[in-house]
């Protein structure tokens, strides 16, 4: 090819990035550098006959996390507080992690900061934007990013969570969305039946993505900064205006006399309402098309509440006691007999 790297024009460029603005061509010590903050582009390599396909992981891309980006000093815990420095890092020594960004699913190493007093991993990584899957086994992480795609798709596309997940392998390799390699070690050693039975971050997805949303609405309903104010039962329900509320749009008396005309003054004019006993009627509904009915839980057993009552779902001990107490009374089903 013989085109120089454009960053440092004293290399051969041999890397060639799709996401950075005009597919510029690098060496790869340039390549690593200046995606140090920029871990989910996609890269491709020189072959000597054309460009194929490769990633930031295979060309020795690691993320450092704790220090801006740069690599921890390594000061561990120990007797002497000394701090080691490490001068090169040990790519082998890395945990390898699981990244799914809203371009694909991504292999990243991850060089975890291990000062004194460091944060629990998933912490570190909730500081880089990166949600983990697991607080104990950190192996898998989403970014806010693809969360946030993911909840924008559902809302407008009704995308499902499956079909979501479909596209971001399309993403990562549109050829063979189901070779997509999630799983370092199987994919290296070859056990591609085994591979192919968890290569797939689905269940991850989903249980991340409802955490997410919870974490979205406390903090949207200003639970987000205090850590000891449980939210109340509806405190995580949207207060909704044009219901009847007493005490803002409901005349005073409206129980006593619920057929009432009301007078008030419009600058000079006196000008009056007449209320009805059904304007103060608030009607709930479920849903709107009865699609909830048709809803069935395939393993109430192994629902985890997350709201316990401070959403729209009441607490499930009150529906419990709730059930307990109503009788059932039968829909009434009417059938269309055609006269022949
Ligand atoms: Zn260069
Ligand atoms: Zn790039
Ligand atoms: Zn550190």
């Amino acid at each position: 090819m013989g085109a120089q790297c454009t960053a440092c024009s004293s290399h051969s460029g041999v890397l060639r990035c799709l996401d950075c603005f005009g597919t510029p061509v690098r060496c790869q010590a340039c390549c690593l550098s200046t995606h140090r903050t920029l871990p989910f582009h996609r890269i491709q390599v020189w072959n000597d006959n054309c460009f194929s396909s490769s990633s930031l992981f295979e060309q020795g891309f690691a993320i450092s996390l704790g220090h801006d980006g740069d690599p921890c000093p390594g000061r561990r815990e120990g007797p002497d507080d000394e701090p080691m420095v490490d001068t090169q890092l040990d790519l082998s020594s890395l945990d390898i992690l699981v990244i799914v960004h809203s371009n694909g699913v991504f292999h990243h190493r991850i060089q975890w900061c291990t000062c004194i007093g460091h944060p629990p991993r998933h912490i570190q990584l909730f500081r880089q934007g990166l949600f983990s899957a697991s607080l104990t086994h950190v192996k898998t992480a989403f970014t806010f990013d693809v969360l946030d795609n993911f909840y924008i798709d559902a809302m407008e596309c009704k995308t499902a969570g499956l079909s979501f997940f479909q596209k971001l392998r399309r993403f990562t390799n549109n050829a063979a969305p189901a070779a997509v390699p999630v799983c370092h070690w199987l994919h290296v050693t070859g056990f591609r039946s085994l591979m192919l039975s968890i290569q797939d971050r689905y269940r991850e997805l989903l249980r991340v993505s409802r955490l997410w949303r919870n974490l979205q609405a406390l903090k949207r309903f200003g639970f987000g900064h205090d850590e000891i104010q449980e939210p109340r039962p509806g405190a995580l329900a949207i207060f909704c205006p044009a219901c009847p509320q007493p005490g803002i749009n409901l005349p005073e008396e409206w129980e006593v006399n619920p057929d009432q005309r009301v007078f008030f003054w419009l600058g000079s004019f006196r000008c009056s309402q007449a209320f009805c006993r059904w304007l103060f009627r608030r009607s709930l509904v479920a849903d709107g098309n009865f699609t909830a009915d048709h809803m069935k839980m395939r393993c109430p057993d192994a629902d985890v509440t997350l709201t316990h009552g401070s959403g729209y779902m009441v607490e499930n001990k009150r529906y419990i006691e709730h059930l307990s107490q109503t009788v059932e009374r039968q829909q009434v089903f009417l059938t269309f007999k055609p006269s022949l």
